[in-house]
């Protein structure tokens, strides 16, 4: 059984290669077959096993930053995201979201793991200007967890069939073993394009019900564009270009009155201290 777990992990981790690479344009009607797919491979409660499983693997490969007044600044943007999106009825019962910061300052990036597992790095933290920009990328890491991106890229990846085997055969840990090797690839799933977009659209949704400024989004999409040299940083790698993004946003918030102009650049301010 052992040996035959083994061979079958072997490919489909190599199937996930090839794939990721080839899946950078994805199209629609693939994202939404892998939808309802993952829907019924992979409910909610089972990214959340998935979930433990993948955040003690991240665990152990990664520091967390030691200073507590960070943390609960990011858990405290975490929340007013999280908050927004149940209150439009989009938090599946099974998630749980939790929010960590990662002690790596040469990394400007965030993922989300399954089951509403969300990690920021330091670098992030570091170049964002205020609490407005940190929540967008909060916003659209939670918008990757709710519109349920993780489970259609796990199907995607890995393939209908060796869900199957894996969530109806007889050995409970193979799941989590399949997410253990998604972490192993680069702790994130790349997306394609058309989720990116999805997540940056309804995380905008999100950061409107949270009282921040919603042209947070694209000022730290300005940023990113300013980072980006010859080689691009490695959060454009699974990316749309900046520029479309900002110009995306833009179009959503036109014609908007009354957008809130708190973008918390002092309490970021002092938060820069403790890193
Ligand atoms: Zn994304």
């Amino acid at each position: 059984m052992t040996n035959r777990f083994a061979v079958v992990l072997t490919f489909v981790f190599s199937l996930g290669l090839a794939t990721t690479s080839g899946c950078a344009t994805g199209g629609s009607v693939g994202d939404r077959a892998n939808r309802a797919a993952a829907d019924v491979l992979l409910p909610p409660r089972q990214e959340e096993d998935l979930g433990s499983n993948f955040s003690e693997q991240i665990a152990s490969e990664v520091s967390f930053h030691p200073s507590e007044s960070v943390q609960s600044y990011v858990n405290e943007l975490g929340a007013l995201a999280v908050e927004s999106a149940r209150s439009r009825g989009d938090v599946p019962s099974g998630i749980n979201f939790e929010f960590r910061v990662i002690d790596n300052d040469e990394t400007i990036n965030a993922f989300a793991g399954p089951g509403g597992q969300i990690y920021v790095y330091t670098g992030l933290l570091k170049r964002a200007g205020s609490a407005a920009e940190v929540l967008s990328v909060l916003c659209h890491e939670v918008a990757h967890v709710t519109e349920r991106h993780i489970a259609e890229r796990l199907v995607a990846i890995y393939g209908l069939e060796a869900l199957k085997r894996a969530a109806l055969g007889d050995n409970p840990g193979m799941l989590g073993n399949l997410v253990t090797s998604a972490a192993a690839q680069g702790f994130m799933l790349k997306y394609s394009r058309s989720h990116e977009t999805e997540a940056d659209e309804t995380g905008l949704t999100y950061m409107l019900g949270t009282g921040y400024d919603p042209r947070g989004f694209i000022q730290f999409f300005e940023l990113i564009q300013q980072q980006s040299g010859p080689r691009p940083p490695q959060f454009l790698s699974s990316h749309p270009f900046p520029e479309d993004r900002i110009a995306n946003i833009r179009k959503r918030l036109e014609g908007r009155g009354n957008l809130s102009d708190t973008s918390g650049a002092e309490r970021h301010k002092q938060i820069l201290q403790s890193l």
